[in-house]
């Protein structure tokens, strides 16, 4: 027979059953959101209230808010950790590392990714203040902090007319050197990684280590050629200087044309040649297809591109084929290396609305494909109007003159096969205020990525990807990359507590 439980049963399981309700629901959040504070109010002890800001402190909101893509405005660190030297990120990576607390870094903030320079319940690191930048010439290298943005590096080392090899968009950070890094120097010095000398680098553990080409981290060194955010924290950047000349000095020449959308197959097709036929480091190009929604929901396209040559004039037999097309508009001219990292000030509307990347590859030579690729964002675009603001598709040649000096250089980890080839990149962007984009699009964005062709055995750029694109998957280097990590993180800490690629 059944007999009913004793009442301090009945107490004992209905707590039971609410303990397990709240551990399903509030508990799970609480565990960690007090470990973030716990973590937080440990590394505020030793570094003070002006370096560990709270929600309500003089920095927070306009570094929570100091993001490129909206998307990424949208999260609440515990708190923001603002170091002035290395050491501080030491302890701010111990009290994280401690309490197993999520996390995140903020260099120049113009991750194109949800979620990869910011965090929820957990704590961001933000270079806001180690923003210094030094030419030394007995060692003619350039050391950066990691705070500092192209457009400032250029500016701050003009009198001694030296530059790092940095980004084409002056407003970007050097979160861009991790990921490769493309410059219109590349074609002559490689990717801006490429011209690492030496890297102080903060372990998951806190450690700190200066990694160089020769000594005992030269593996992390490497991995930090590509790896992105997953390998540790770099606090300084010791790289090559680049002898660009001072802002009077027009050594190139070049500038921007607009060509109108009767001429998209023929710039494709022109770019695929440029691509194939040119490997005079002198040379650099960018080509940019434009959509723009108009006020009356409209599209309009147009083709927008940079020509640059380190010389006197563009010469014809590399820019004889692209300046044969009819153009809108062209204003070329002597300019100087300071002209040009200021000649692409993001162009379109950014702060304020969301952004969406993804990126294909293909070998130089593939007509027909280059006119597939066009064809397909094209339909992408004409699809979603008005639903987005804008859309880029842009092509940017990698030469084997890039790939080479890479190698040269004790390699990196992207390593692409001996083949000229494009990174072609799509940005879209959303209207103005919209905080995500609608499973539709996101559909049409996927469908563009299948159906985008993409030539085989190429690396993806991982600075200019889709956060489900398994972009370390591509580089040459793959297994390595896989090896140094179990190596330098073998609880694999920083994939269970910071967003980034994925692959590893
Ligand atoms: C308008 C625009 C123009 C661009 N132009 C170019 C271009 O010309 N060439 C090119 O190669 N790329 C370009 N990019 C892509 C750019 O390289 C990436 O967005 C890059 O990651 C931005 O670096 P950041 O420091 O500005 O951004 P953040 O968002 O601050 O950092 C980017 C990533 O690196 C991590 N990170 C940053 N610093 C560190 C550090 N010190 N240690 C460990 N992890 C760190 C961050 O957590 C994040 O995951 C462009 C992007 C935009 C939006």
């Amino acid at each position: 027979m059944w007999t009913s439980p004793p009442k301090s049963w009945l107490f004992f399981l209905s707590n039971i059953f609410i303990l397990s309700y709240l551990s399903s629901t509030c508990f799970a959040l609480d565990f960690s959101s007090n470990n973030a504070n716990l973590a937080c109010s440990q590394a505020r002890t030793s570094l003070g209230e002006s370096i560990v800001q709270g929600v309500n402190d003089s920095d927070y909101q306009s570094a929570a808010e100091g993001y490129w893509n909206l998307f990424n405005t949208e999260f609440n660190p515990t708190c923001i950790v603002f170091p002035r030297q290395s050491s501080h990120v030491q302890i701010a990576m111990r009290s994280i590392f401690e309490f197993d607390v999520d996390y995140a870094i903020q260099a120049g903030g113009h991750s194109g990714m949800k979620g990869w320079n910011n965090v929820n319940s957990g704590i961001l690191i933000s270079f806001k203040f180690m923003n210094h930048i030094s030419y030394e010439p007995s060692r003619d290298t350039i050391t950066l902090e990691p705070g500092i943005r192209w457009g400032e590096s250029v500016n701050a080392l003009e009198p001694q007319g030296v530059s790092p090899v940095g980004g084409r968009v002056d407003d970007v950070g050097t979160g861009l050197l991790l990921g490769g890094g493309i410059s219109f120097l590349s074609p002559a010095h490689g990717y801006a990684a490429d011209n690492y000398v030496e890297l102080d680098v903060v372990l998951v553990n806190g450690t700190l280590v200066t990694a160089t080409e020769s000594n005992q981290y030269s593996d992390l060194f490497r991995t930090l050629k590509g790896g992105a955010n997953r390998f540790g924290i770099v606090t300084r950047y010791e790289v090559r200087a680049i002898h660009t000349g001072r802002a009077s000095d027009k050594t190139w020449f070049g500038g921007l044309v607009t060509y109108p959308n009767t001429s998209f197959d023929a710039v494709a097709r022109a770019v695929s040649h440029y691509t194939r036929d040119v490997d005079d480091p002198k040379a650099a190009i960018l080509i940019y297809y434009g959509a723009i929604v108009l006020p009356d929901d409209t599209m309009t396209n147009f083709i927008g591109a940079s020509f640059y040559y380190n010389g006197t004039e563009l010469p014809d037999h590399i820019f004889g084929e692209l300046l044969s097309i009819p153009t809108l508009s062209t204003s070329f001219g002597p300019l100087s290396w300071h002209d040009i990292t200021f000649s692409l000030s993001e162009p379109l509307p950014s702060n304020g609305h969301g952004q969406l990347f993804e990126g294909t590859a293909l070998a130089g030579g593939e007509d027909d494909l280059y006119e597939d690729v066009v064809r397909h964002w094209v339909n992408f675009t004409k699809t979603f109007t008005p639903d987005f603001n804008t859309s880029v598709l842009a092509f940017t040649p990698i030469p084997l003159s890039q790939t080479l000096i890479g190698r040269e250089r004790g390699g990196n980890v992207i390593d692409p096969p001996l083949v000229p080839y494009n990174s072609i990149h799509v940005q879209v962007t959303l209207p103005f205020g919209i905080p995500q984009i609608s499973p539709e699009m996101e559909e049409g964005r996927q469908l563009f990525l299948k159906q985008a062709p993409r030539s085989p055995g190429l690396p993806l750029y991982i600075n200019e990807c889709d956060a489900k694109q398994n972009v370390f998957e591509t580089y040459g280097q793959y297994d390595f990359l896989k090896e140094t990590h179990s190596k330098y993180d073998p609880t694999r800490f920083n994939i269970r507590h910071t967003n980034g690629p994925i692959g590893l």
